[in-house]
């Protein structure tokens, strides 16, 4: 595995957006980047890409990477 950091994308329509987002940072406690869903270049990468919510075609890409070079395997599980 050659894997240096962690990279995971969600999409979003317009209308669930902030929904998705909200989720995005409540269970997963991370702040994605934010970009326009460029059809062109995104629709190669991802010919699969939905809407997480109601499966329509996404407007917005919301990528985040996870730097994992100081990471050990003593993972802290989230508290409230
Ligand atoms: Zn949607």
């Amino acid at each position: 595995m050659s894997n240096d950091g962690y990279k995971k994308e969600w999409f979003a329509c317009e209308k669930h957006l902030e929904f998705i987002l909200d989720d995005i940072v409540d269970y997963q406690a991370i702040a994605p980047s934010l970009d326009l869903w460029d059809n062109h270049r995104d629709s190669l990468r991802f010919p699969e890409a939905c809407c997480e919510k109601c499966g329509s075609s996404p407007d917005y890409i919301l990528t985040y990477f996870e730097d994992r070079t100081d990471k050990n395997a003593n993972s802290n599980h989230h508290s409230r």
